[in-house]
């Protein structure tokens, strides 16, 4: 009976314990973030936690990039999401063992043009890419799966949503290739769902070019008029069939832009 009192009192303390925490907690405890941002507007579709992290400033198309420091929250109002590398608790993942890397970017970064890699290193990862085209032609990708980029490395990057290490190796399998992981918010599937909306909107609102945004996990489209007032209309347009305003990025576009 004494040890159960005894564990009682513990309990108890722990409760109030928990209590003042989750009270003292809120004050001062204002989240912020970091977003590069130009004279006027938001550049980039995430915010980072971490200041040094530059995970998607490859997709500044703008000079006069800026790291802000503000809340989540205004980050959030602003069309930012979590960035998948340093403000989503997933880390990104390789599916194999990676080589040591001694670059100053991570490998999982979006690359392009530069492989580090050489040739049979690469060979050894297999091409996740060419596989991914492969498994469309014979059924749909994973619902999870949310576009794939070449890294720095020279290797595959995949995005998912709901990522999960033993989602990856199945991938792994269905895919006979190693790649990084990092996590998304929107699948492809819900993209093009999006897309093919957008698409009907061509014309209307000054909108003249509708792209797959795949690295920053976005729809983006283009209207020549890019005032406050025209992209409410668009973000209200897309919302009353149901589609988040965070999967689109609306840029200002050239008259007589076509579709990408
Ligand atoms: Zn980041």
């Amino acid at each position: 009976m004494r040890v159960v009192s005894e564990v009682k009192k513990l309990l108890a303390f722990v409760l109030c314990l928990v209590t003042l925490l989750a009270c003292a907690l809120p004050v001062g405890a204002e989240s912020y973030v970091y977003v590069r941002h130009t004279e006027k507007y938001w550049a980039e579709p995430y915010y980072h936690r971490n200041p040094a992290c530059a995970f998607s400033a490859e997709l500044d198309m703008c000079e006069s990039v800026k790291l802000i420091k503000c809340s989540a929250a205004t980050a959030q109002k602003n069309n930012c999401r979590p960035c998948p590398i340093c403000a989503y608790s997933f880390k990104p993942m390789f599916t194999g063992s990676f080589p040591k890397w001694k670059y100053k970017t991570p490998a999982y970064y979006l690359g392009g043009e530069r492989h580090w890699l050489s040739a049979s290193k690469l060979n050894k990862f297999g091409n996740a890419a060419r596989m991914i085209e492969q498994w469309r032609e014979k059924r749909s990708p994973s619902d999870y799966y949310a576009g794939v980029y070449r890294n720095d490395s020279g290797t595959y990057t995949l995005l998912m949503t709901h990522p999960l290490s033993s989602r990856a190796n199945g991938w792994k399998r269905a895919l006979k290739s190693d790649f990084w992981v990092i996590e998304a918010k929107y699948s492809e599937k819900q993209l093009n769902k999006l897309y093919a909306y957008a698409q009907k909107l061509m014309g209307k609102y000054k909108i003249n070019s509708i792209g797959m945004d795949v690295t920053a996990n976005r729809v983006a489209v283009g209207t020549s008029d890019n005032s406050t007032a025209n992209m409410k209309k668009i973000y209200a347009a897309l919302k009353a069939k149901g589609f988040p305003q965070d999967a689109v990025w609306i840029y200002k576009s050239q008259p007589g832009s076509t579709e990408f």
